[in-house]
């Protein structure tokens, strides 16, 4: 993976080998160009490389006339909600989400606290390329203040929202393990739990920044939570990632229920409880499509990346959305993904049903999905994505990104990675067996289409 990479979502790299202050004050620059001044919501997660950037930001949006509202250490969700309860022309969240903890990274919001996109992401990229920074004189120059409220106006509006009773949740007494990685979540979660009533045991919980395992919440990093979780008799476990926008969960007997089912258990609460579509990406389990059968409405979706997926929640006004990776998007909070939300909705659905975290997960519809990837010596994969469509032609296909091969009961998608050379190959059956067998054909056919180029 290359150590500096700039995309329409905003730049990333590593500290110390490719992301340095100066490319980060140029590129704050020019978003403070490109926003022509204004009021910036800035926040970080806990990565011990955030002070300098944050400083390196707010120097850049600073010297452009924009104003600075430094809301601290906090979720990434946080600082999408902030953008909008204060009104502000746009944010910046600065957090390597799951990348390890040599990189950092800056996510760019618009107005409405959602990710810029691809105009917008692009208009930036070309003001940082022509640099030609608005530079305001001394007396014109921004203001920086900090906000101190904006984990707790998180809290409140999850709280507030109709599909979330915190007196229901609180009469069940959940004893919960959380572990947040030593990321951002530590600033959010212990109040919410804390406010839904429920004993909660951390573990990672301090926002220090050096992470206690990979930072990706994928069952493979969890063994100590689960461990924790059986130990202490839990009812259910948490993992968030270090920005606190995905969510992984655990059951009371210290299984994982695989990072696809956050989705879909939010999916299964929120339409027992209200109408309109689903949005989710094209590699979402097609759980999602079954659930949306037994609630009578319909999945639309998107090429992969949060910003899709929002705006086309946005634009078919749905009920609920996100991403297969544990990203839940609700719309009367904000169109991001947010990762205490969900926490709140699974809460919910245990609490109504009086189930277990285990029957919760046996009660939705099961698949299994299988993760692969061919590593390739050149990004350039459109002959070998027309050879696949060839020899699928029979079957349904469908290329909203990359190719998706469709069968009644099984997948496989194919996309080519935005940001490494790699191509990702995913595919899901209604058992493991069959989803890597498929994934496996399928990895079979794009070598031999890489071979005969
Ligand atoms: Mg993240």
């Amino acid at each position: 993976m290359p150590n500096l990479m700039m995309s329409i979502s905003g730049i990333r790299g590593v500290i110390g080998d490719g992301l340095t202050p100066q490319l980060i004050v140029n590129f704050t620059q020019a978003f403070g160009t490109y926003l022509g001044g204004g009021k910036i919501v800035v926040g970080r997660d806990s990565r011990v490389t955030g002070p300098m950037v944050k400083h390196a930001v707010m120097a850049g949006l600073i010297s452009t006339g924009c104003d600075v509202v430094d809301i601290g250490v906090c979720p990434t969700p946080t600082v999408q909600m902030a953008v909008m309860n204060l009104k502000a022309r746009g944010g910046i969240a600065i957090t390597a989400s799951h990348n390890p903890i040599e990189w950092n990274a800056l996510k760019l919001l618009d107005s409405s606290g959602m990710f810029l996109d691809e105009v917008q992401g692009n208009n930036v990229i070309k003001a940082v390329n022509e640099a030609k920074f608005r530079n305001v004189a001394w007396d014109q120059i921004g203001k920086s203040e900090i906000y101190e409220q904006a984990i707790d106006d998180h809290i409140k509006a999850i709280l507030k929202l109709n599909l979330v009773n915190p007196d229901q949740i609180a009469k069940r007494k959940y004893k919960v393990v959380v572990d947040c990685v030593n990321g951002a979540g530590g600033t959010i979660l212990p109040a919410l739990l804390q406010q839904l009533g429920c004993e909660a045991i951390f573990i990672n919980g301090e926002p220090t920044g050096l992470f206690s395992h990979k930072p990706e919440p994928l069952a493979e990093n969890l063994t100590e939570l689960c461990e924790v979780v059986k130990a202490e008799k839990a009812d259910i476990g948490f993992a968030v990632d270090p920005d606190v926008d995905r969510l992984a969960i655990i059951s009371e007997q210290g299984k994982p229920f695989g990072e696809e089912y956050t989705l879909t258990a939010a999916v299964n609460y929120v339409l027992s409880k209200k109408d309109g579509p689903i949005v989710v990406n094209a590699s979402v389990s097609q759980a999602v499509d079954d659930l949306a059968v037994k609630f009578n409405t319909r999945v639309y979706r998107t090429k992969v990346g949060e910003i899709y997926v929002a705006q086309k929640m946005k634009e078919v006004k749905a009920a609920i959305g996100g991403e297969g990776n544990g990203g839940v998007i609700l719309p009367e909070l904000h169109l991001g993904r947010d990762a205490p939300l969900a926490i709140a909705l699974i809460l919910m659905q245990l609490a109504e049903s009086g189930t277990k975290a285990s029957e919760l997960h046996l009660s939705l519809p099961q698949y299994f999905q299988a993760k692969n990837r061919i590593e390739l010596k050149e990004l350039d994969v459109s002959s070998v994505l027309d050879g696949l469509l060839k020899k699928y032609q029979t079957e349904k296909t469908d290329t909203i990104d990359g190719i998706k091969i469709l069968w009644p009961d099984r997948w496989v998608h194919i996309r080519p990675s935005n940001t490494e050379p790699i191509i990702r190959v995913y595919s899901e059956a209604k058992t493991m067996e069959e989803a890597e067998a498929l994934g496996f054909q399928l990895i079979q056919d794009v070598k031999q289409l890489l071979k005969s180029k």
